[in-house]
């Protein structure tokens, strides 16, 4: 059998300090995972993790040492930035227990979860789907993956988000409301993980806006930085 069209290019992530890469197969998002940030949303309290999803196709890979362009989306006038751990998934499974989880985590990088916040504002207002204020095309800029052997302190680094050398976010992993391994046991239950499965795992407090020209430098300690420049 032959394609009728041709098939669309599996978007790939960096690995660090080789020349490798992991294919991406789909793109989940766990919302208010860190109670500052709860509560600036309007949230009152520790409520079970809920998720969201981004294409594949909406990652911006950037290497280590590189500075991305993130285009700034149509259709906003209010584009933020959410600095989150990406968890990538090396082993496929479902109903995992959170004791056997990170067994099935390959690496880490450092990630942002762009937000059309206006339109996510409207969506919430009409009870309508967030997919136009979170799932639209570059939405999911991602640095360069390490594996986890080499990150073994990820449960308590620190995380912060720079825009124009000032601070915006600063938090540590380790005030998620959900950890990684609990994360994985939640969504695990709702879909079954596949290898080449990203998770966006929630940001801490001070989200905001960026515009054309600012620069955005997203730290997670002990993985390769991610630098972008708004377009
Ligand atoms: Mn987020």
């Amino acid at each position: 059998m032959s394609l009728v069209i041709s098939a669309c290019a599996t978007p790939l992530v960096p690995v660090r300090g080789s020349a490798d890469a992991f294919p991406v197969r789909r793109i989940y998002c766990v919302g208010r995972n860190y109670a500052e940030h709860q509560i600036e949303m309007g949230g009152t309290g520790r409520e079970a993790p809920f998720f969201f999803m981004k294409p594949a196709d909406a990652v911006v890979p950037v290497a280590e040492g590189q500075t991305g362009t993130l285009p700034y989306p149509t259709l906003t006038a209010d584009f933020h930035h959410e600095v989150e751990l990406v968890v990538a998934i090396g082993q496929g499974g479902a109903n995992i227990p959170a004791a056997q989880a990170l067994s099935h985590v390959w690496g880490y990088a450092v990630g942002l979860d762009m937000t059309r916040r206006d339109l996510q504002a409207q969506a919430k207002k009409a009870g309508r789907p967030w997919s136009i204020s979170k799932g639209f095309d570059a939405s999911a800029p991602i640095g360069a993956l390490t594996p986890a052997a080499q990150v073994p302190g990820i449960a308590s680094a620190a995380i912060e988000l720079r825009v124009n050398g000032q601070p915006r976010q600063a938090s540590r992993i380790d005030k998620m409301i959900w950890n990684v391994a609990e994360i994985i046991e939640h969504l695990s239950a709702a879909w079954t993980l596949a290898p080449g499965d990203l998770i966006f795992t929630g940001t801490p407090e001070g989200v905001a806006a960026v515009v054309r020209g600012d620069v955005l430098e997203a730290r997670v300690e002990g993985l390769a930085p991610l630098a972008l420049k708004v377009a």
